[in-house]
Order: C-alpha cells, then structure tokens, then sequence
C-alpha cells in the first residue's frame, strides 16, 4: 500500500511538468461518421465537456492527465479492394482529410479553455504548463500517405495547415511505401519505392515525423537506413509478445534505438492480447511497455493508444481516462526513476517531434532544395484543347511529358471557345 501511495504522490509530481502524450487518437473519424461535423445542427446534441459514450471525451482526458493529444486525421484506403494497385484511380481523400483537419481546428476554438492547437514540440509543451493541468494542445497526424492522394505538394501544405506527423500507408499500398497488411495477405513486400524516398527526404526537410505504424517491415527498414531525423510508431506494439504484422520485430526495435525514434504503444487488444488469449488487459500493455524499455531503454517508449480506432480497449485500460493507472502500473513493475517514467508519458515524444525540426532547420541552412518530383507513373489527363489550342511556354515545352490528351468534337468543354 505504502508503495502505491508513494506511486500515487510521485505521479502528481511529475504531471506538473510532464504531459500524458498520446500519438494516436481517432476520435475526428467518429465525429465525422456519426454528425457530420456538426455540431450545432437542430438535433445534434454534441458536447465535448460531458461524458460521451465514446473513448474520448474532455472529462476522460482530463482525469488521464493528458497535455498533448495528436489527434488522428485517418481516411480510409478508399478501394473496397485493399490491395488494388491501380494508384492513378480518382478518389476524394484529399477533400476528406481537408475536412478532418477543419474539423479538430473548429473543435479546438469551440473549447478554448480546454483546447489548443499548436504546430512546435515547444509550443506544445509551454502550452501543457501554462494549462496547469486543465489546457490539452491539440496536434494532428495524417494516416497514410494514400491521403496525399499521389502529390508531395500535398505532403507539404499538410504541414502548412499543421499536421506533424504522417504515416507512410494505411491498410492499402500506395506509389510510396508497402502495408504491412499486404503481407498479412501474401503479397511481397516491397518496401519503400524510389518515390518514397524522396518523400521522406521533404518530410525530412519540412521537420514532418515520419510514422511507420502499419507499414510493412522491409518499409521499416528501408525508411531507417534513408531518413535523416528519427522516427515514430504512433501506434505500434511488440511483435516478439503479439505476433501482428502491424507490431515492430526485434531487428527494427535496434535500428530505432540507432535512430533515436520512439515506438508508441498501441493499446487495441488484438495487438497486445498474450498466450493465446482472446482478449487482453492492462497487463499486456505494461508487457509490451516493459518488453521495449529491458531491450532498448527508456528513451524509445510511449504512448499511443489508437482510442475510439478500436471496438474497445483492453480491460482496465478501457479509455483516455486510463493513462495514469497504467503509467502507475509500469513503474511500480520497473521502479523507474520520475526521470524514466516521464519518458513514457511524453517526454520522449516531444524530443522525437523537436529533433524532427532541428533536423529541418539544419537542411534549411544547408539550402537543401524542396523535392519537386512527381510519381513516374502518374497520369497526367488534360482536354484535347490543351494540346492544340494553347501556346507552348518555349519551344517544345508541350512535349516535354506523355500527357495524355482526350480528344472530343466538342470543344465546349473550354469555357474560352465559343462556338
Ligand atoms: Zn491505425
């Protein structure tokens, strides 16, 4: 008992400087499904200040000491096929990610003495301790590169408009990177394309995390041997307790202690659940804590939960309520120093997310250029007008590229021709 009251003591203490982090929360997706994003509609009865049925809610977060939440910014791989290849396929992604990330800045300026939505690891920090407790800074993470549709010019306005980290796939493929649900399904793994590495160079240079949740595991190792900043699982667990593609194998685990990333983990019982069992508790999750910490230290743990992304979570870990009782349970199991256990709760987050703009920063003196490159295989389509009607910018411009022209007879496609 007396341990656990000088637990419970400790833990106040720390939270006075230390924020609970999570990386991965999907709670924007519920809002989307359920209302709509909107909130003020005749009918819809949404407030954020009471206790929701979801996972996520401010009284819940409040009580799990939380001071920095990432929220999640996840559309769907769009193809009812997760393992279609035809990347060239239109789709409305872009809109819809556009929409998530309004929607958690709207949600931010609605609960302004709760909320606040901030785009540096310092802000969000300074944020945390001017809060005292009450204030969490919001943060966005965008799932899976399909989301960028096939453009680093996405990439790079996301990073305008305040997402900090991406994931380089969802469940599908994309011209960038491999799923690790492809190979749960038996197809190769391919690893980053040359494509993808360029986009890790601009993420690189615009101080964008890179995220290897769900990607595949020669994606992993691949992103690990080019990047120059260190990387984040936002929501991975153990492969050597839970033998899920999606969870992080022993050899990465060594190559992220050489990168100095952080493996934030995932609380979704079908990535924690031991010994053959059905379902999973707290305990698993320490297990998995505790299995990352003895193999490569307290510099390279933390928290991301995947809340209100999962049916439920593990038992006494059920929602963002629970941080403190598992953050409790992992150090009375360890008897970590406060220094360590901070780690966990989010210290070695914000260090990841500072390193990622140092890192940016130095590419910045260094005059390290933007990538301009496109997908090699991206259709480009254009009208049959644009072809013949307009002016070349130099002399054999308009053949630089095989565009592909749609030649009709109607030419009242131009708003400029009359006919
Ligand atoms: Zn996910």
């Amino acid at each position: 008992m007396t341990v656990n009251k000088d637990i419970d003591q400790r833990f106040d203490k720390v939270c006075q400087t230390t924020p609970v982090i999570d990386c991965h929360n999907d709670f924007p997706y519920l809002c989307r499904s359920h209302l709509h994003y909107e909130l003020h509609s005749p009918g819809t009865k949404f407030d954020f200040n009471t206790v929701l049925n979801s996972q996520t809610d401010l009284v819940k977060m409040r009580e799990g000491r939380m001071g920095v939440q990432f929220f999640s910014c996840w559309i769907e791989c769009k193809d009812p096929d997760y393992l279609y290849d035809d990347f060239n396929k239109p789709t409305t992604v872009v809109r819809d990610t556009l929409e998530q990330i309004d929607f958690i800045k709207r949600l931010c300026l609605e609960y302004p003495e709760h909320l606040t939505f901030v785009r540096t690891a310092d802000d969000a920090y300074k944020k945390f301790l001017e809060g005292k407790g009450q204030k969490i800074s919001i943060t966005l993470g965008v799932e899976g590169l399909h989301q960028v549709d096939l453009s680093l010019a996405v990439v790079r306005q996301y990073y305008e408009l305040g997402v900090r980290y991406i994931t380089l796939t969802h469940n599908c493929d994309n011209p960038f990177a491999t799923a690790a649900s492809s190979i749960a399904a038996g197809k190769a793994d391919k690893g980053l394309t040359s494509y993808g590495v360029q986009c890790i160079e601009e993420m690189n240079r615009l101080g964008m995390i890179v995220d290897l949740s769900h990607v595949s595991h020669k994606t992993m190792i691949d992103v690990l041997r080019v990047t120059h900043a260190p990387v984040l699982f936002s929501h991975s667990s153990v492969y050597a307790l839970t033998h899920h593609e999606r969870n992080v194998r022993d050899d990465v685990l060594e190559k992220v202690k050489q990168n100095n990333g952080v493996v934030s983990i995932n609380f979704f019982p079908i990535f924690i659940r031991q010994h053959g069992n059905q379902d999973a508790t707290i305990e698993d999750a320490v297990d998995h804590i505790k299995y990352i910490v003895n193999k490569i230290g307290w510099d390279h743990v933390g928290l991301g939960s995947d809340f209100d992304g999962i049916p439920h979570g593990p038992k006494g870990l059920e929602n963002t309520s629970k941080y403190p009782d598992l953050i409790k349970k992992v150090w009375e199991v360890t008897g970590a120093s406060d220094e360590e256990i901070a780690k966990l709760m989010g210290m070695n987050v914000l260090r990841v997310w500072k390193d990622c703009e140092r890192v940016s920063a130095q590419l910045e003196k260094l005059e390290t250029p933007l990538v301009e490159a496109n997908w090699d295989k991206r259709d480009w389509v254009f009208p049959g007008y644009a072809a013949t009607e307009f002016p070349e910018i130099f002399p054999g411009s308009s053949k630089l590229h095989k565009n592909i022209y749609r030649f009709s007879d109607k030419l009242d496609n131009n708003p400029d021709v009359e006919e």
